[in-house]
C-alpha cells in the first residue's frame, strides 16, 4: 500500500474546530507526528503510533515523517490552528527540497485548521475586516531589527494588526519594544486586544485602549490584536464588540 502525508491543522483547541478533512485524515492515520501538546490532542487508538517530540526539532520531525511515508505508512504531521501558519507545513516543504529527489513524487497534502488569528477575532467582534497583517514576534528564527522594521511600517500603512508568539519568558523585552514602538507610531487609543487561550476552557479576551496595554498582559499562548486607527469599540453590559469598518473614506 502506498504511503501519504498529510500537514494538517488542528485549530486553536475547541474540538468542534477540527475540521472533518483533519478528522479524516486521522482516521485513516498509521502515524502522527508533532509537538508534545499537539500530538496528546489526537486520541490513541489500536493501529496509531504516536510519535511526540519537543518543540526545537522541526526538521528532524519532518524528515522522520517524510521517511515513514516513503516506507509506505500514512503520516500526519500536527500543528495547532492552521499548518501553514508559522507552523510544520514549511518545515516539511523545507525537507522536500533539501532531501532525495524521490521525496518530491510522494503523495503530500495540506489540510488547512483555524488559525488562533481567526479565532481570536471571531470572539472579539470583527477587527480584521479591513485590510490586515500578521506578525510573529518571536525572534527565535529572525533578527529583531527586521521584525521592528515590519512592525513600524505595518502601523504606517494603518494595518490592523495580529501577533503570534508575542512573549516569552526566555525574551520578555521584545513585547515591551513593541508596545513602545506601537505607541510611537500610532500615538492614539486605538483598541489593543489580547485574546488567550482561545476556544479552550481558559479563554480569556481582554480589551484596552493601546496606551494602557501592558507587556505582562500576553504570554506564550495569547494572540494579540491591534485595531487600525479606524476600528471602533462597541461598548455594552457585556464584553465590547470590536470590528473594523468596511470602508475607509477617500
Ligand atoms: N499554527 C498556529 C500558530 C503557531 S505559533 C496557528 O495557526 O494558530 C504559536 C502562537 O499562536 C502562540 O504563541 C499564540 O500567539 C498563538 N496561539 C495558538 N493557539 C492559540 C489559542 N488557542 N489562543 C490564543 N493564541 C493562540
Amino acid at each position: 500500500m502506498s504511503g501519504w502525508l498529510v500537514i494538517a491543522g488542528l485549530g486553536p483547541g475547541d474540538e468542534n474546530l477540527v475540521t472533518p478533512d483533519v478528522r479524516q485524515a486521522l482516521d485513516g492515520a498509521t502515524d502522527v507526528v508533532g509537538y508534545i501538546p499537539y500530538v496528546a490532542r489526537v486520541a490513541p487508538r489500536d493501529g496509531l503510533t504516536l510519535h511526540p517530540s519537543d518543540n526545537r526539532v522541526e526538521m528532524d520531525r519532518s524528515r522522520h515523517a517524510l521517511e515513514m511515508v516513503a516506507k509506505g505508512r500514512r503520516v500526519v504531521v500536527v500543528s495547532s490552528g492552521d499548518p501553514g501558519v508559522f507552523a510544520m507545513a514549511s518545515a516539511v516543504f523545507q525537507a522536500v527540497e533539501s532531501g532525495p529527489l524521490a521525496w518530491r513524487e510522494l503523495d503530500i497534502r495540506v489540510a488547512p485548521g483555524i488559525t488562533a488569528m481567526l479565532a481570536a477575532a471571531a470572539q472579539a467582534g470583527a477587527p480584521l475586516g479591513h485590510d490586515f497583517c500578521a506578525i510573529n514576534l518571536s525572534d527565535n528564527l529572525k533578527p529583531w531589527p527586521l521584525i521592528e522594521k515590519r512592525l513600524r511600517l505595518a502601523a504606517e500603512a494603518d494595518f490592523a494588526m495580529a501577533f503570534y508568539n508575542p512573549r516569552s519568558k526566555a525574551r520578555p523585552e521584545g513585547f515591551v519594544k513593541t508596545l513602545h514602538v506601537l505607541n510611537e507610531v500610532c500615538a492614539d487609543a486605538r483598541p489593543v486586544i489580547f485574546a488567550r487561550c482561545v476556544s479552550t476552557p481558559e479563554q480569556d479576551i481582554s480589551v484596552v485602549p493601546l496606551p494602557e496595554a501592558r507587556p505582562e498582559m500576553a504570554d506564550m499562548r495569547t494572540l494579540v490584536i491591534v485595531g487600525s486607527s479606524t476600528t471602533r469599540v462597541i461598548t455594552r453590559e457585556g464584553a465590547p464588540i470590536v470590528y473594523t469598518p468596511r470602508s475607509v473614506v477617500a
